[in-house]
């Protein structure tokens, strides 16, 4: 049986932990010290899911989020999106909008996307409450979801149900 294709794009500010969740769900590590450069832009990961060989391409940033712009071969045919921000950290979660509107620019709207709070791990810290986080996902039709790339909690389940999102989506 042929093998599915799909490509899954992350955003979100610098710091927030992109990063770390590929590296957790594509290598299962994760590094306190996590540097700002990545060499690959994109990882794979094979899984099977309803009966279907997925290879999914995992692109990351190479820090090029800090000027707001990642240019179009970033974008180019992505199936989904992942968005995330520090719930420790309030102009990260505002920053989710933007890069919605930027998705929207570059791809329409035929995308996948999930949200993650990440670093749930620092719930004590948190700023940006669980009830506005879920609110504003359902208003752009995205799924929210908490994640700890650092203690593994809630990365499998988003890309899990990113997967089975694209897959109903063909
Ligand atoms: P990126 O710039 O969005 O790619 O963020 P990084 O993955 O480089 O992570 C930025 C910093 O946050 C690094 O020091 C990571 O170790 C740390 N970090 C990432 N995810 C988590 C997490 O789930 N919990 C905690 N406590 N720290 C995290
Ligand atoms: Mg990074």
């Amino acid at each position: 049986m042929a093998e599915k294709q799909f490509k899954i794009v992350l955003l979100g500010e610098g710091r927030v932990g992109k990063t770390s969740l590929v590296m957790r769900y594509c290598q299962n590590v994760f590094n306190d010290k996590q540097n700002s450069t990545v060499q690959a832009s994109f990882q794979n990961k094979r899984l099977n899911l309803d009966g279907h060989r997925i290879n999914l391409a995992v692109w990351d940033t190479a820090g090029q989020e800090r000027f707001h712009a990642l240019g179009p071969i970033y974008y180019r045919d992505a199936n989904g999106a992942l968005l995330v921000y520090d719930i420790t950290d309030n102009d990260s979660f505002v920053r989710v909008q933007n890069w919605v509107k930027e998705l929207r620019k570059m791809l329409g709207g035929d995308i996948v996307l999930a949200i993650a709070g990440n670093k749930s791990d620092l719930e004590r810290n948190r700023v940006v409450s669980q009830e506005r986080a879920e609110e504003y996902a359902a208003q752009v039709g995205a799924k929210h979801f908490n994640t700890s790339a650092k203690l593994s909690k809630g990365v499998n389940e988003l890309f899990l149900d990113l997967t089975q999102r694209m897959l109903a989506a063909g």
